[in-house]
């Protein structure tokens, strides 16, 4: 297989050695029954970091350590642990962590709830929509979880959905949006727009939105601006003090390894550090104070006045883990840097092999695009994407992306697939290596081999 100019040699390769620290399932474990047995037990070429990312042997160490404190220390955990992880101030050891991967103060994050229950505790706090100013700008197809939020907030204040959102879709012919239509969209209907929300990294597509300009160009409108960040936390590099982002919110079990339904994180520019808290816990109160159980709520300054729980020690322990790895490894600069050649290496490989068509192609009218191939929706500028390439296959709405899925699967190789015709590819700076990338890229090419030889039924 050709090489490409993003490949490094192992001995070049820093990062090469952060694999160890996950546990990688084998091809059997994934059930891969058309892997050959000599290889059976050897890790499986996993690719979908983006949904679930692996699990770090550091963060089975601190559940097994968390586990023993309670058999052993019960209650007095909380405020007389023997490793020091006092459970009342657990979520603390991991807002340093997230101030450096999002690009923020320590007061402007917490770690806490989940993604989509922080999108509305955010939407609560922002979304105030007067007559001239109700609207929400956002991205087409947004990630449905986003789009329910969004709809029931709007509907709850009395405005219909349909009115209330713009969801910006591309140009004809294209399948991402341009950062100027999205800057233009924000000059033409500013007045009108209360919050503009996209996600960092678009779950479908993958592309990597223009943070900085999209929240710059809201924020001239007078519009609030803030980010899903659940595609970007971990994989692309974030500042979203210095860009002047309103609110973020993200979930931690994709590129931060937490775990399945692990705890979300949240940030709070400086600038609203002071705003009165809504829905107020006892977790958001002054630590100092806290367990006088005072009738009166005096909150932490910032972001972490929004806690409303005591935190999963369990959860929270298992995304320390992950992040303590992550920040051995140099951070996300080192990761930006890393995961750019590997996915750079996946789309030059894609892009030379003989069923690679262009992604104008999959919008082409009926007859030039029912020749099998497989294309690229996510943008080819490395800048405007993360890890993940989305992969369409070709004729669309034929039956053969969930026939390349079976063959990946079968295979070994992991990946996800998107309703309708989207797989997505993702590899991981800190587990993944140039082989996984260059076996998934043959491996693809032996299924669609295949899908050729069996032939694809015509148009229903
Ligand atoms: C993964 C993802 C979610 C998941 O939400 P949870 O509340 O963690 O279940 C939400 N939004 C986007 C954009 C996602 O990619």
């Amino acid at each position: 297989m050709a090489d490409s100019q993003f490949k490094i040699a192992p001995e070049q390769d820093a990062l090469l050695t952060f694999r160890a620290e996950f546990a990688i399932p084998t091809f059997r474990q994934m059930k891969a029954g058309a892997v050959a047995s000599d290889i059976a037990d050897e890790p499986c070429t996993y690719l979908c970091g983006n949904s679930l990312g692996l699990r770090a042997r550091r963060s089975k160490e601190l559940i097994e350590e968390e586990l023993e404190v309670w058999a052993t220390r019960a209650v007095e955990g909380h405020f007389d642990h023997p490793l020091g992880r006092n459970w009342v101030g657990i979520a603390d050891k991991i807002h340093p962590h997230f101030a450096q991967l999002v690009g923020a103060q320590e007061s402007e994050v917490a770690c806490m709830g989940t993604l989509t229950t922080n999108l509305h505790l955010m939407l609560n706090l922002f979304y105030k929509p007067t007559t001239e100013r109700y609207k929400i700008l956002c991205e087409a197809k947004a990630f449905p979880s986003d789009q329910y939020a969004m709809a029931t907030q709007v509907a709850a204040r009395g405005y219909a959905p349909s009115d209330a959102i713009i969801a910006l879709a591309p140009r004809t012919g294209e399948h991402t949006l341009r950062t100027e239509d999205i800057l233009a969209a924000i000059e033409r209907e500013g007045a009108s727009i209360a919050l503009v929300l996209f996600a960092g990294v678009q779950f479908y597509t993958g592309q990597f939105f223009a943070i900085k300009e999209i929240t710059a160009a809201a924020k001239a409108q007078g519009c609030v601006c803030g980010w899903d960040l659940a595609h970007a936390v971990g994989n692309v590099p974030l500042s979203l003090h210095d860009w002047d982002v309103d609110f973020a919110v993200w979930c931690t079990y994709k590129y931060l390894n937490s775990g399945p339904g692990g705890i979300g994180g949240l940030f709070l520019h400086e600038r609203w550090a002071d705003l009165p808290v809504r829905e107020a816990g006892w977790w958001g109160h002054d630590p100092a104070t806290r367990f006088d159980m005072p009738p009166d709520f005096r909150p932490i300054r910032g972001a972490q006045g929004l806690q409303q729980s005591n935190p999963s020690a369990l959860s929270v322990v298992a995304l320390l883990g992950a992040l303590e790895v992550f920040a051995a490894a140099g951070g996300i600069a080192a990761v930006r840097a890393r995961s750019l050649r590997l996915t750079g290496h996946l789309a030059a490989l894609l892009r030379a092999s003989r069923f690679y068509a262009p992604p104008g192609r999959a919008l082409a009218p009926e007859g030039e695009a029912t020749k099998l191939a497989v294309t690229v929706i996510t943008p080819e500028d490395p800048a405007q994407r993360g890890a993940q390439l989305s992969l369409v296959f070709l004729p669309t709405g034929r039956g053969v992306m969930p026939r390349v899925l079976k063959g990946l699967e079968d295979r070994g190789v992991v990946g996800d697939s998107r309703k309708p015709d989207v797989i997505r590819l993702a590899p991981v700076a800190l587990y993944n290596t140039f082989e996984d990338v260059e076996r998934a890229v043959k491996v693809l090419e032996e299924v669609l081999a295949e899908v050729e030889k069996e032939g694809i039924p015509p148009a229903a």
